[in-house]
C-alpha cells in the first residue's frame, strides 16, 4: 500500500449500458489522463448485448486508460418489454460482487481516489467506503435533467396523480417550466418499478462528493445556478461541457461516401436526419418521413434503420450495421425519386463529421444529450423529435428556452405526418424562422468554445475536480 501512494492517482470509471453514456465518458476520461496526468480504469457492467463497439472506443483511448469488462448478467427473468432504464439499472445492481472484486484488485496495485459512476450508476457509490474512495455521478445529461433528480422526491411527496395529469407546468428550478407530460419516461407510471428504481437513485444522489455534469454553464444559466448554490440540498455540481465524440473507427469507414456526398452540396443546404444509436421508427411513421422529406424538395442525408416497433429498437445493438437493404422498407421509388437531393445510410453516419461539414444545415434529431451536443458545437439548428428516455425534456429546452430548435408535434395516430415534416424541413433550411434559429444557434457555439478555452468555465470547473481528486489519499 505504500508504494501505492506514490502512485499517480487512479480513477475507476463506471458506465452503465449505452454508447450514449460511453461515450462523452471516454472524452472526459481523455482530458483526465492528458491534462491532469491521472490513470484511469474503465470497469464496464456486461449486459449481455454485443460489447464491441464499447471494446472499440474504449481500445482507442490513450494507454493509461485501461478497461476491465464484467462477466455479463443475465435478464432472463424480466419481461421482453422491459423498459430499458430497468435493464440499464440491472445491469449495474446485478454486477456490484463483481464491481467489488474489480475494485480490490485495482486498489492493490494503484492509489484508488475517487469512483465515477454515470446518472444510472449511483447504486455502486456505496462501494467507495470499503476502498476510501471519493464517490462522484457524471450525468451526460442536461442541468435541467439532474435538477429533475433533485426535485423528484419532492414531486413524488406532493403529487398523488400522475404527473402528466398535473395542470399545471412543473417549475424545476431554474428550468424552463415544464409539462408532466414531457419529464422524462420513467416518470410517466408512477405505479411502474422503473419509477420507483429512478427515485431511488435519485435519493441516492445526496451521497456524492461531487457531480460532474456534460453540459456548460452559458446553456442553462439559471439551472446550473440553483444547482450550484445547492438550493436543494445538493452536492457541489460541476459544468464539465460540452464533451463530444470525435469520429470513430466505424465513422471513417462510412466518412468518406457522406463527406464526398455533401461536398458536391450547396452550403447550410442538407437537412441530416438521425435518431442516435438507439432510436427506431415504426414502419408507419419511416413511410411519413421518407414522404414528407420528399415533399419538402429539401437536400436530405438519412440515417435509415429497420422499422421496430420500440422507440428505443437499437439501444442495446448500437453501431450494429444491418446488412438490410433499406429499399426493403422504404416507400416503393422513394430512392430513385429522391437520388438528386437525397443520400440514404443505412445503420450508422459519421454524425460528428456530418454536422461539422458547412453543407448541413438542420438537423432531425431524437435529442438524445449527445446529439444536442454536437449539433450545438457545429452550430446547426435542429428539429426535435424526441423519442424515449429524457428526450422530450431536451426538446422543451431546445424548442421553448434555448429557441435553437422546432419541436414537432404527434397527429392523433400518434405519428408526425408527411406534410408537417416537409413544412418544418422548408422551413428549417429555407424558411425566415430557420434563419432565427440558426442565429441563436451560432451564438450558443461560440459559448460552447468559450467554456472549453483555456479560462472557460467547464475547463475551470474540471480543474477544481481534478485538484481535489489529485489530493486525495496524498
Ligand atoms: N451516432 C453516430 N452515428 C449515428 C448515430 C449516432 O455517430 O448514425 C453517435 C452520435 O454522434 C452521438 C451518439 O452516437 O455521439 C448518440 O448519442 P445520443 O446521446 O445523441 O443518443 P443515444 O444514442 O444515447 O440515444
Amino acid at each position: 500500500m505504500e508504494d501505492s501512494q506514490n502512485k499517480p492517482p487512479h480513477i475507476a470509471i463506471v458506465p452503465t449500458p449505452g454508447m450514449g453514456h460511453l461515450i462523452p465518458l471516454a472524452e472526459l476520461a481523455k482530458q483526465l489522463v492528458l491534462r491532469y496526468k491521472f490513470s484511469i480504469t474503465f470497469i464496464v457492467p456486461n449486459d449481455g448485448s454485443s460489447m464491441e463497439p464499447h471494446k472499440k472506443l474504449l481500445q482507442s483511448l490513450p494507454k493509461t486508460i485501461s478497461s476491465i469488462f464484467l462477466p455479463h448478467v443475465s435478464f432472463d427473468d424480466l419481461p421482453d418489454n422491459a423498459p430499458i432504464e430497468a435493464r440499464i439499472v440491472l445491469s449495474l445492481i446485478r454486477s456490484l460482487d463483481a464491481l467489488r472484486d474489480s475494485l480490490t484488485v485495482l486498489n492493490e496495485s494503484t492509489r484508488l481516489v475517487a469512483l465515477l459512476v454515470d446518472l444510472l450508476g449511483a447504486d455502486a457509490l456505496a462501494l467507495t467506503k470499503d476502498f476510501d474512495m471519493l464517490p462522484y455521478i457524471f450525468i451526460p445529461s442536461s442541468m435541467m435533467g439532474l435538477s429533475l433528480a433533485f426535485y423528484l422526491p419532492k414531486l413524488d411527496e406532493t403529487y398523488c396523480c400522475e404527473y402528466r395529469d398535473i395542470p399545471e407546468p412543473v417549475k424545476l428550478p431554474g428550468c424552463v417550466p415544464i409539462h408532466g407530460k414531457d419529464l422524462m419516461d420513467p416518470a410517466q407510471d408512477r405505479k411502474n418499478e422503473v419509477y420507483k428504481m429512478v427515485l431511488h437513485i435519485a435519493k441516492l444522489y445526496n451521497n456524492a462528493s461531487g457531480i460532474l455534469v456534460n453540459s456548460f454553464a452559458d446553456l442553462e444559466p439559471g439551472a446550473f445556478k440553483a444547482l450550484k448554490e445547492g438550493i436543494q440540498g445538493n452536492p457541489p455540481v460541476y459544468s464539465v461541457g460540452p464533451l463530444i465524440r470525435v469520429g470513430s473507427e466505424v465513422d471513417r469507414r462510412s466518412e468518406s461516401e457522406c463527406s464526398r456526398w455533401l461536398d458536391k452540396q450547396p452550403k447550410g443546404s442538407v437537412l441530416f436526419v438521425s435518431f442516435g444509436s438507439g432510436g427506431t421508427l415504426s414502419h408507419e411513421q419511416l413511410n411519413e418521413l421518407a414522404l414528407g422529406l420528399e415533399m419538402s424538395g429539401q437536400r436530405f442525408l438519412w440515417v435509415v434503420r429497420r422499422p421496430k416497433k420500440a422507440a428505443h429498437g437499437n439501444y442495446f445493438d448500437a453501431q450494429s450495421v444491418e446488412n438490410d437493404d433499406v429499399s426493403n422498407f422504404l416507400p416503393d421509388g422513394f430512392l430513385e425519386r429522391t437520388k438528386e437531393v437525397g443520400l440514404v445510410v443505412p445503420s450508422w453516419a459519421p454524425q460528428v463529421q456530418v454536422l461539422s461539414h458547412g453543407c448541413t444545415g438542420g438537423f432531425v434529431s431524437h435529442c438524445g444529450w449527445n446529439s444536442v451536443l454536437e449539433s450545438i458545437v457545429h452550430g446547426v439548428p435542429l428539429i426535435a423529435w424526441p423519442l424515449y428516455a429524457e428526450q422530450k425534456m431536451n426538446a422543451v429546452l431546445l424548442a421553448d428556452d434555448l429557441k435553437v430548435a422546432v419541436r414537432v408535434t404527434v397527429n392523433d395516430k400518434g405519428l408526425v405526418g408527411r406534410q408537417e415534416i416537409a413544412e418544418y424541413a422548408k422551413g428549417l433550411i429555407e424558411g425566415e424562422e430557420g434563419k432565427l434559429l440558426r442565429d441563436r444557434m451560432e451564438r450558443f457555439k461560440e459559448a460552447a468554445s468559450m467554456a472549453l478555452s483555456k479560462e472557460g468555465s467547464s475547463t475551470k470547473s474540471l480543474a477544481e475536480v481534478a485538484q481535489i481528486w489529485n489530493t486525495h489519499k496524498n
